[in-house]
């Protein structure tokens, strides 16, 4: 329905309007340019465990580095790249750069990567063989990977859908299911694959309070639900050590936010995993004055 709605507008021509349609029509064609010309890059954010604060593991999110240094974040062309179809190649370059990165990271580290898919991505055939090439590739053990996907894609009953999500738990890679709690979904569907974690969305962790447990609620319904499931729990978007706090006490397991760590650049968030996951001492020193 979004994409219809997307697609009206273009019969209006406000000045508006008229921006965002040709903003759309730039990054159509200049994103099969990026993918030729090696401009898209992966940020790793780091994922720590909430008992001990240890570094387990890091998502990776797609850039989109302009010849003249300017960044592009993901909101800005993956839902075209999504409706032009060329979420499909870049999808897959994000796969096979997440993987190689993955190789050199595991040297240093035990660490769990998790990368994003798109619906587009899941729904067709093929999918479980191309993550398979990708980890042989590389030599990674399919138990390093995690692949994030969001509750809409739980519901498509396609037996696509179902025969990718059995291939690639055979594997041995994990499923989490990304912004949960913001979708239509019905908990039922949870019970379709094996979900190996619930990563709490962001607009639930934002208002915990200490001592508030109305702003609580819903974050600890989903730890609930996912206990009584045998599934993880990660929680998004943890700014402060009062979220921080809350989410200790109410038993989820694991968390990211800018509190522990941004998405870095590969080199820094290496150097990041070098120190073991502790900031850099001139952050340090910017902390302390
Ligand atoms: P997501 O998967 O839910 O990723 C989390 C987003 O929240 C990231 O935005 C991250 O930078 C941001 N974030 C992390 N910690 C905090 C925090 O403490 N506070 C706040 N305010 N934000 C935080 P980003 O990198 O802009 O990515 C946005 C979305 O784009 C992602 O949401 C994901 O849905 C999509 N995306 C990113 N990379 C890929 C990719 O390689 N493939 C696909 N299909 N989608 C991707
Ligand atoms: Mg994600
Ligand atoms: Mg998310
Ligand atoms: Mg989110």
């Amino acid at each position: 329905a979004a994409k219809e709605a997307g697609r009206a507008t273009y019969r209006f021509f406000t000045p508006e309007l008229n921006r965002r349609a040709s903003d759309r029509m730039w990054t159509e064609n200049n994103l099969r340019r990026a993918l030729a010309n090696n401009e898209l890059e992966l940020h790793f954010q780091p994922q720590f465990s909430l008992d001990g604060r240890r570094l387990v593991g890091a998502e990776a999110l797609v850039r989109w580095r302009q010849p003249d240094g300017t960044l592009i974040m993901p909101g800005q062309f993956i839902p075209i790249a999504e409706d032009t179809g060329l979420i499909l190649p870049l999808g897959d370059w994000v796969l096979g750069e997440a993987c190689r990165r993955a190789a050199d990271l595991l040297r240093h580290r035990d660490l769990l990567i998790a990368i994003n898919l798109s619906a587009v991505q899941v729904r067709r055939p093929g999918l479980a063989e191309r993550v398979a090439g990708w980890l042989s590739a590389y030599g990674i053990p399919p138990s390093a990977l995690e692949l994030e996907v969001t509750e809409s894609v739980l519901m498509d009953e396609s037996d696509v859908v179902t025969e990718t999500f059995s291939q690639l738990r055979e594997m041995g890679v994990s499923l989490a299911i990304d912004d949960f709690g913001t979708g239509y979904s019905s908990l039922a569907y949870l019970k379709r694959f094996r979900v190996d974690k619930l990563k709490i969305d962001r607009s639930f962790v934002s208002g915990l309070r200490a001592g508030n447990p109305d702003s609580s609620a819903i974050a600890e319904a989903i730890i609930g639900m996912a206990r009584s499931l045998r599934m993880q729990t990660l929680a998004e978007g943890v700014e402060t050590e009062e979220q921080y706090g809350c989410l200790v006490a109410m038993g989820c397991d694991q968390c990211q936010g800018y509190l522990l760590g941004r998405p870095m650049p590969y080199d820094e968030f290496l150097a990041f995993v070098r120190r073991d996951g502790r900031p850099a001492e001139n952050r340090v020193a910017e902390a302390v004055e």
